[in-house]
């Protein structure tokens, strides 16, 4: 006799989360086609799911105080996204646009799928350069995956939430923190070929070497949405296409001599901090492999000098962040995230944690900053089920 084939029974509840992630090095090099070295972090969202017959979606979120919670027909999301996304509270626009991918990518009717009330609780810090928004993608991401049993890989997750986060938000940002969020391990970096998202995981090391990776959030916030990232993106597509190339990725250091040449200073140096930090992470993941984490903390300091002066997108809490922690014995340091303010990023000896740490306290006290927000992060697992 042969055995039934019976339809493993329905999923209809469970938690599910994804982190946030620091980015060690690769600065707006993913819009680019480059490459990026992000890792993982223990500081994660979580979303509760549980199916509902009316094939309604609702999403609440701690983060509002359950306030601002959206409840809609999930027929409703293709006429919602993208034209009318205004008409959603921004917050609701990352899981709700996420589901709306995932229907789009997979052709899914979204009458054939049940409802979900989504309810989301996070410690990781918003708006710090820690991509809260790709932990709040990804933990959307996997449980609706699961629920709805459309089995997507990891890449086609990462792909969704930024889909969600560029079309259903409005934020024009790269895939890099999606796919550290998706893909990241514990004690390792995710080196990644942001053209091929070909992703390749590389041990860290830090704690075997005695090292400790130090967040030092200046509380300065950022928006995507506005300010100098979207004119970033423009000079960076203005010198790809001066040097005739698909994207600024083509370029080698050899040829910066040549883009000088043909183009405005401004633009020569946001191209220069593009390229020359594509280089910095082939080296920091070569230098990694051959001499351990302790040899990168100049290319961090490379990295933070370039965003400085050439891609001009440091703020004086971030720069002093970064001198202050160097100068107190880090073995290297960088502001980390998009720019204008948000995080930096310090590489410090472990007993060394609490003298760094005072140091910059004290620095940012006598500057007359508001305090920052100082603490180590361990590289971590990437989205997954948790019950
Ligand atoms: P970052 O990703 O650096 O933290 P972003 O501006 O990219 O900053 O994303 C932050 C936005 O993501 C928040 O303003 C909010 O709209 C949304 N968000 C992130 N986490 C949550 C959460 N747990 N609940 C609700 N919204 C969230
Ligand atoms: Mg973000």
């Amino acid at each position: 006799m042969t055995p039934t084939n019976s339809a493993p029974p329905a999923l209809t509840a469970g938690t599910w989360s994804a982190p946030g992630r620091v980015n060690l090095i690769g600065e707006h090099t993913d819009y680019n086609d480059g490459f990026v070295f992000p890792f993982a972090i223990e500081y994660r969202t979580s979303v509760a799911l549980t199916t509902r017959d009316d094939g309604r979606i609702s999403v609440r979120s701690a983060f509002t105080h359950g306030e601002d919670a959206v409840d809609l027909a999930l027929t409703e999301l293709d006429a919602i996204f993208p034209e009318r996304r205004d008409e959603i509270v921004e917050w609701a626009r990352y899981p709700l646009g996420v589901a709306w991918a995932l229907l789009q990518a997979t052709g899914t009717d979204p009458a054939s799928v049940p409802g979900v009330d989504l309810t989301f609780a996070s410690d990781v810090p918003v708006g710090a350069g820690l991509s809260s928004s790709a932990a709040i993608e990804g933990a959307t991401a996997s449980a609706l995956n699961d629920v709805w049993g459309l089995g997507l890989d990891r890449v086609a997750l990462a792909r969704a939430g930024r889909r969600a986060e560029n079309e259903a938000v409005g934020a024009p940002t790269g895939i890099m923190d999606q796919m550290a969020s998706m893909l990241g391990r514990v004690d390792a970096g995710i080196f990644l070929d942001c053209r091929t998202l070909d992703a390749q995981v590389v041990d860290l090391g830090f704690a075997p070497a005695g090292l400790e990776l130090l967040v030092i959030d200046t509380k300065v916030k950022h928006a995507h949405s506005t300010g100098g990232y979207g004119e970033r993106r423009a000079a960076c597509e203005r010198g790809a296409e001066i040097m005739g190339v698909a994207a600024l990725r083509d370029l080698e250091v050899d040829d910066l001599a040549r883009a000088q040449e043909l183009m405005d200073d401004v633009t020569f140096r946001r191209v220069r901090h593009v390229v020359t930090e594509d280089q910095r992470v082939l080296d920091a993941v070569a230098t990694l492999r051959s001499d351990g984490p302790r040899a990168i903390g100049g290319l961090l300091d490379a990295s933070h000098a370039s965003m400085r002066d050439d891609f001009e997108i440091s703020v004086p809490e971030l720069d002093l962040a970064v001198d202050s922690a160097r100068a107190a014995g880090a073995v290297g340091a960088r502001m980390t995230g998009g720019g204008f303010g948000g995080a930096a990023i310090a590489l410090v000896d472990h007993e060394l944690v609490p003298a760094v740490t005072a140091a910059v306290e004290a620095a940012f006290a006598t500057a007359g900053f508001a305090a920052p927000h100082i603490f180590t992060v361990n590289p971590s697992e990437g989205a997954r089920r948790d019950a």
